[in-house]
């Protein structure tokens, strides 16, 4: 597979699979078009180099074949506009004869857009027949949709094998993403500092399994912790925790510790008597929150703590809040990550943030530049971080 950059597409029709799953208001208008703006260099790039472009993507999950809800045909005028007005083409169908007679008629500089791929539940099973109806549209097959990369879907990951290495590449986006997520996976430089929050151990335990063999320290904060704190004896009030977990949550700070690496849990915490930004609250130690009392965030002393390590890391990686920073009273700690985080990436360190929820809050609080890389694929990176071989990189590297 040749790098992107290197790719030169003159005269050729690339078939881009983008990520367009853009979220729309009842009137069809585009609420956040990150997405789109996100692909604008890859699409841009390949016009300039005298290429054209035929884009393919799904929108939102279409249950019984082609509504006007799921209609890609509501994003073409903002795509156009995006493009600094270029006129996009747009094919009612994904396959058949429409769209491969508007795709044989491209000419260098142009824009066809597919209808949504999901109108066929042959993408998402994967079919192998249709990934070949795609793939006859383009002569070069680019996958710039790292949000689906996870997914074994036909545009994202059968098609592939009909298109020579010469002649598919990722996308600026997914370089982009892979390149750091691979840095960080197998070429961390030590220290290596993962931040893992969010609400619950089971939804991080596969991926706190994987980092143990690769991290030097693990903080761990958010609601998560609180299973922590139980298993071991603590008092946690009505913190949110998982009590089938909490085996789990012994074994990992033992096999933490086996294996040399630190973890840190918070070491006191900002506990509240309802769930509600207007709740009355209290700093308390962990391990000792009075009852009807639950831990909303992390406390002073452990964000010190938190920064301190992080401070020390040379690469790190977060992944989900330490509080319930949706509410301003909870955010403190969320938002001290956040500069310890830009600090240590200042000094040196190259840092990855992903993940949905530590993804809104570092672009939240404005700190998306001051880290080295925020990934937009929640999903994906979070089974790369797992360990997990994605199908939409294998299938392009195999
Ligand atoms: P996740 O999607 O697993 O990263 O979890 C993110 C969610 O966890 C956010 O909506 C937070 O509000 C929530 N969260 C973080 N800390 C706590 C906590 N201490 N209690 C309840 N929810 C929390």
């Amino acid at each position: 597979m040749s790098s992107f950059k290197d790719f030169s597409f003159a005269g050729k029709k690339a078939l881009i699979r983008v990520d367009f799953n853009v979220p729309l208001n009842e009137q069809f208008e585009i609420t956040d078009d990150n997405r789109m703006r996100a692909t604008l260099p890859t699409i841009s790039k390949i016009l300039k180099d005298g290429g054209s472009v035929i884009l393919m993507s799904h929108l939102g999950r279409p249950k019984d074949g082609p509504t006007n809800q799921f209609s890609l045909k509501h994003i073409v005028s903002h795509l156009s506009e995006l493009l600094g007005g270029v006129t996009v083409e747009f094919a009612n169908d994904c396959i058949g004869s429409e769209a491969v007679d508007k795709a044989a008629a491209l000419q260098p500089g142009q824009v066809l857009l597919l209808e949504n791929l999901r109108f066929y539940k042959e993408e998402e099973k994967g079919d192998i027949a249709f990934a070949e109806k795609l793939s006859k549209l383009g002569d070069v097959y680019v996958n710039d949709a790292f949000g689906t990369a996870h997914r074994a879907h036909a545009s994202t990951a059968i098609i592939a094998q009909f298109f020579s290495p010469a002649n598919r590449t990722f996308g600026l986006v997914m370089e982009g993403e892979v390149v750091s997520a691979e840095k960080v996976m197998h070429a961390a430089q030590k220290p290596f500092t993962a931040i893992i929050g969010g609400a619950k151990v089971s939804d991080k335990i596969l991926i706190i399994e994987n980092l143990l063999d690769r991290a030097t320290d693990i903080i761990i904060g958010g609601g998560m912790a609180y299973t922590f704190f139980k298993a071991q004896g603590g008092k946690i009030g009505k913190s949110i925790h998982e009590d089938d977990r909490m085996p789990l949550a012994l074994e990992i700070l033992a096999k933490a510790k086996a294996k040399g690496v630190q973890i840190h849990l918070p070491v006191d915490n900002i506990v509240a008597d309802d769930f509600s930004n207007t709740a009355n609250t209290q700093n308390c130690a962990s391990g000792e929150i009075p009852d009807g009392w639950e831990g909303l965030d992390v406390g002073e002393k452990s964000r010190e703590l938190f920064a301190k390590v992080i401070l020390a890391s040379k690469t790190i990686l977060w992944n989900g809040p330490m509080g319930v920073f949706e509410m301003e009273n909870f955010q403190a700690g969320t938002k001290a990550i956040a500069v310890a985080v830009a600090e240590a990436t200042q000094n040196g360190a190259f840092s990855l943030v992903g993940g949905g929820d530590s993804v809104s809050a570092v672009n939240q609080f404005g700190f998306n530049d001051k880290v080295s890389y925020v990934s937009t694929g929640g999903g994906a990176m979070l089974e790369y971080f797992e360990g997990k071989i994605l199908p939409g990189i294998a299938a392009m590297k195999g």
